[in-house]
């Protein structure tokens, strides 16, 4: 209570969600590491709406630990955001953001760091392997990079993850962008600055499941894909094109046989043809709906995410 805070050098960002079996473990090895490393730190929490223990996990280890915050959201927004909300509340020199469950090995904090002295303003990790991942996660990441790579005129690195260490001048101009919905790895790439790319191997998950489930995937997918890219909807207009001047062409076809009196019996012909045509049309209008959708809750402005509660404030007094 006394205590004058002082800037620490250093900020560890960690979003949870549902993570109190690996709390406290990661809390002491986290600590390990920064003890070695001789500077002064804190950790942020963002109890990203857990419905288990975790935010009274990390209000006990703040009663034991001032260096340690805690910031609890008011449901579950997604880990974008919730990365957002911790890197907003985080006043370190450095800020270095990580998940809670060991697939980003805090050992390799030292790394990063020793780039940042080096002059690199962002410090990004790229896994080169990970133990024990699924094969349709890493099939699914892989296409999905090769995908937005191949849509995006920015060029994401695959594999790249959410671990990693930024200095006080990225951070602020991060901070900067108001996006709702959010894929930090491009905006992070699209801000430019000098960036650097550090490899690790990822163990699997300590504990618990993974908390991308395959709609959260799917829809931190789409928000990568619409907001580096509007090729989507020129390809969907190119194949619109062509497949009505094929339309067009078999049009012609069938007057010209028709009026040669070979007539097809077009059953075949006729189903094809509405299910092509109509299969297009409706997946045109779901990839406008799903530019639309976007810039619908992007003009609502709203705000992008709720504290509910903090450490430290139950005792204020
Ligand atoms: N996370 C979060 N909100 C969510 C989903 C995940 O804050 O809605 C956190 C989670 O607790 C972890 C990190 O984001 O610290 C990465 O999640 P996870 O390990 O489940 O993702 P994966 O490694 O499977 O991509
Ligand atoms: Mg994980």
């Amino acid at each position: 209570m006394s205590a004058t805070k002082a800037n620490p050098h250093l900020s560890i960002v960690i979003p949870l969600y549902n993570e109190e079996n690996n709390l406290e473990e990661l809390y002491e090895e986290l600590v390990a590491v920064l003890k070695t490393m001789g500077k002064s730190y804190e950790i942020v929490f963002i109890d990203d709406g857990s419905r288990d223990k975790s935010f009274e996990i990390v209000r006990k280890l703040y009663n034991h630990d001032k260096r340690i915050t805690g910031l609890s959201l008011s449901r579950n927004f997604g880990h974008q955001v919730a990365l957002v909300a911790g890197m907003e509340y985080a006043s370190g020199d450095v800020v270095v953001m990580m998940d809670a469950d060991f697939q980003h090995p805090p050992e390799l904090i030292t790394l990063l760091y020793q780039k940042y002295s080096e002059g690199f303003d962002i410090v990004n990790t790229r896994r080169v392997e990970t133990e024990g991942i699924r094969i349709f996660k890493r099939l699914t990441s892989w296409l999905y990079y090769k995908l937005i790579n191949f849509l995006s005129d920015m060029k994401i690195e695959a594999s790249s993850s959410d671990f990693r260490l930024m200095n006080r001048r990225s951070v602020d101009a991060f901070l900067r962008f108001q996006e709702r919905n959010r894929f930090n790895r491009g905006l992070i790439t699209w801000m430019g600055f000098k960036q650097e790319i550090v490899e690790y191997k990822a163990p699997t998950r300590l504990r618990g499941r993974s908390k991308y489930t395959l709609r959260k995937m799917m829809s931190l997918g789409l928000d990568g894909i619409t907001s580096f890219s509007s090729k989507p909807l020129r390809i969907s207009f190119y194949t619109g094109l062509f497949i009505f001047l094929a339309g067009i062409a078999y049009a012609v076809f069938a007057i010209i046989n028709h009026f040669r009196g070979m007539n097809i019996p077009g059953w075949t012909s006729t189903i094809l043809i509405i299910l092509l045509v109509g299969g297009f049309q409706l997946l045109s209008l779901g990839i406008i709906g799903e530019y639309i959708a976007r810039i619908y809750s992007e003009s609502k402005s709203r705000p992008i995410y709720f504290l509910k509660d903090k450490t430290g404030n139950e005792n204020e007094n």
